[in-house]
């Protein structure tokens, strides 16, 4: 086209035409010029955080390409909107679904508060054959799932969410699990909440998710229990329907062992033996629990692990290791037990060899910015080593570890990362090239996504050079955690979270 304008009139009016574009794209938000178009993608980006709203930010974060999440805990990804509808929908399985919604003093004083079914906790869900077990006494404190009034269903799907400022950990390891109850033990519920996960990573950006769910306890409707490989098949099964094929997320699965359980060493036979044989879909064992529990310390599980590699090949190890915030030998002991990605690693930043070891080294930390802050392992962004790691030259990703128990997505944990780290282009693409080249997918699928996301980063940054407004995500979705942080709560990011709550 001639050139009737001066190079700088031609800029403004480029600038001109991109901030009319975003006050038309965000029409009712107040959004500041975003700054012209540029070659130099790191350049433009360091320009752009100095000039965008949070929103902006996050709208652009949403949008950009992403690799994988790495370190995702299905049963804890359930997100709050999701939950009711799909125990609910559990019914055309042939499930019926009860929960504790008052106490009437059933038991006598002198119960377990503390394992696996403590008697004084709300919300406590069982399925109709548990139920069926209940004294008459007890059976009246409990109500169907679907028929709760509209205070009982917010409370019951607020009761596994981390928000207020006196919940933490305790809260997380000692009531979220327990008043999940049975539906932690449906196949059903697990499967389609996988599929819930690939749909809403995939529209963040994500081609790639490795979670751990689990395959020992599964309950069918009467009450016995499903054999581990048939548990897998639903898994299979539910991953072949079209609407988990169409959402172009490919996913491998891990398998976690509890650690601080007196039988850990069985379990782990047990988990280990089942991803040798189902290899299609698992890909590794992961250890978890919580890690101020020293009776499931890393070197308990040595000879163990030694005497598996005897017997099979294969099996990858990803384990949580240093989610304390005491030091201790926990990230160095894991290495030594021959695994190739470290949980969390928080307190890595305390031992000096371990941090010379990983520099540039083969191994990965799974970073979990929001779940860190929540469980109370930093208690500001300030204290947290990512940036320390990131810049030193110690492979790291970001996930979302129980992303529904925070009320989160990776976009979240970008947003921190940006917002408290100043993270630049290149270290964005970076986080995100590491997600996929350390997963645990075999190769030729890795390098495939790998291809994919260099084609998908491309087409974003040609984008971006020419329209900047045009590639911020329209329908972006923030949720609970940003809000919460951030005051990151706009309704037009927001406006699925309590759709289905009255
Ligand atoms: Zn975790």
């Amino acid at each position: 086209m001639p050139r009737l304008l001066s190079a700088e009139a031609y800029r403004r009016l480029r600038l001109a035409v991109a901030c009319l574009s975003a006050v038309l794209l965000f029409s009712g938000s107040a959004s500041a010029a975003l700054p012209p178009p540029g070659k130099n993608i790191a350049q433009w980006f360091e320009a752009f955080k100095a000039a965008a709203t949070d929103e902006e930010l996050y709208r652009f974060l949403y949008a950009m390409p992403k690799g994988g999440d790495l370190h995702n805990h299905l049963s804890g990804s359930v997100l709050d909107d999701w939950t009711y509808q799909l125990a609910l929908d559990q019914a055309r399985h042939g499930y019926t679904f009860y929960t504790r919604v008052r106490i009437n003093n059933c038991r006598p004083y002198g119960g377990d508060a503390f394992g696996r079914d403590p008697y004084l906790l709300l919300f406590v869900t069982l399925q109709q054959s548990s139920y069926e077990h209940l004294d008459d006494c007890e059976k009246s404190e409990f109500k169907p799932l679907a028929e709760l009034d509209a205070g009982e269903k917010r409370a019951w799907v607020n009761s596994m969410v981390l928000d207020k400022p006196h919940e933490g950990r305790d809260e997380f390891f000692q009531t979220h699990w327990q008043r999940m109850g049975d539906l932690y033990a449906n196949p059903f519920y697990a499967a389609d909440a996988l599929v819930l996960n690939m749909q809403a990573f995939g529209r963040e950006g994500l081609r790639y998710l490795e979670s751990m769910i689990g395959v020992l306890g599964f309950k069918r409707a009467d009450g016995s229990l499903y054999p581990p490989d048939e548990v897998a098949d639903i898994y299979r099964r539910r991953l072949q329907e079209p609407d988990a094929i169409a959402t172009g997320v490919t996913v491998r699965l891990q398998v976690a062992v509890l650690r601080f359980a007196p039988a850990a060493e069985d379990m782990l036979r047990t988990l280990y033996a089942f991803v040798a044989r189902n290899r299609d879909l698992w890909v590794g064992v992961n250890f978890v629990g919580r890690e101020d529990n020293d009776k499931g310390h890393p070197l308990r599980f040595l000879q163990t692990l030694r005497e598996l590699r005897r017997e099979h090949h294969g099996v990858r190890l990803s384990i949580h290791a240093g989610e304390v915030d005491e030091p201790n030998d926990h990230v160095r002991d894991t290495l030594l037990l021959g695994a190739e990605r470290i949980g969390h690693g928080v307190n890595l930043i305390t031992d000096d060899d371990s941090m010379r070891l990983m520099r540039h080294g083969p191994y990965l930390v799974e970073i979990n910015l929001v779940s860190n802050l929540l469980l109370e392992y930093v208690s500001d962004y300030g204290e947290h080593p990512f940036p320390e790691y990131l810049r030193t030259g110690i492979p790291v990703a970001l996930s979302t570890d129980d992303r529904g128990m925070w009320d989160s997505n990776l976009t979240d944990e970008f947003f921190v990362a940006v917002r408290e780290y100043n993270l630049s282009w290149p270290e964005l693409v970076t986080l995100s090239r590491n997600s996929l080249q350390y997963a645990f997918v075999e190769d030729a699928v890795k390098a495939q996504l790998l291809g994919d996301f260099a084609v998908r980063l491309g087409d974003f940054e040609r984008r971006l050079q020419r329209q900047p407004a045009a590639v911020l995500a329209s329908e972006a979705r923030s949720h609970g955690f940003v809000c919460r942080r951030y005051g990151l709560c706009d309704l037009s990011l927001s406006a699925e979270t309590d759709k289905d709550l009255p």
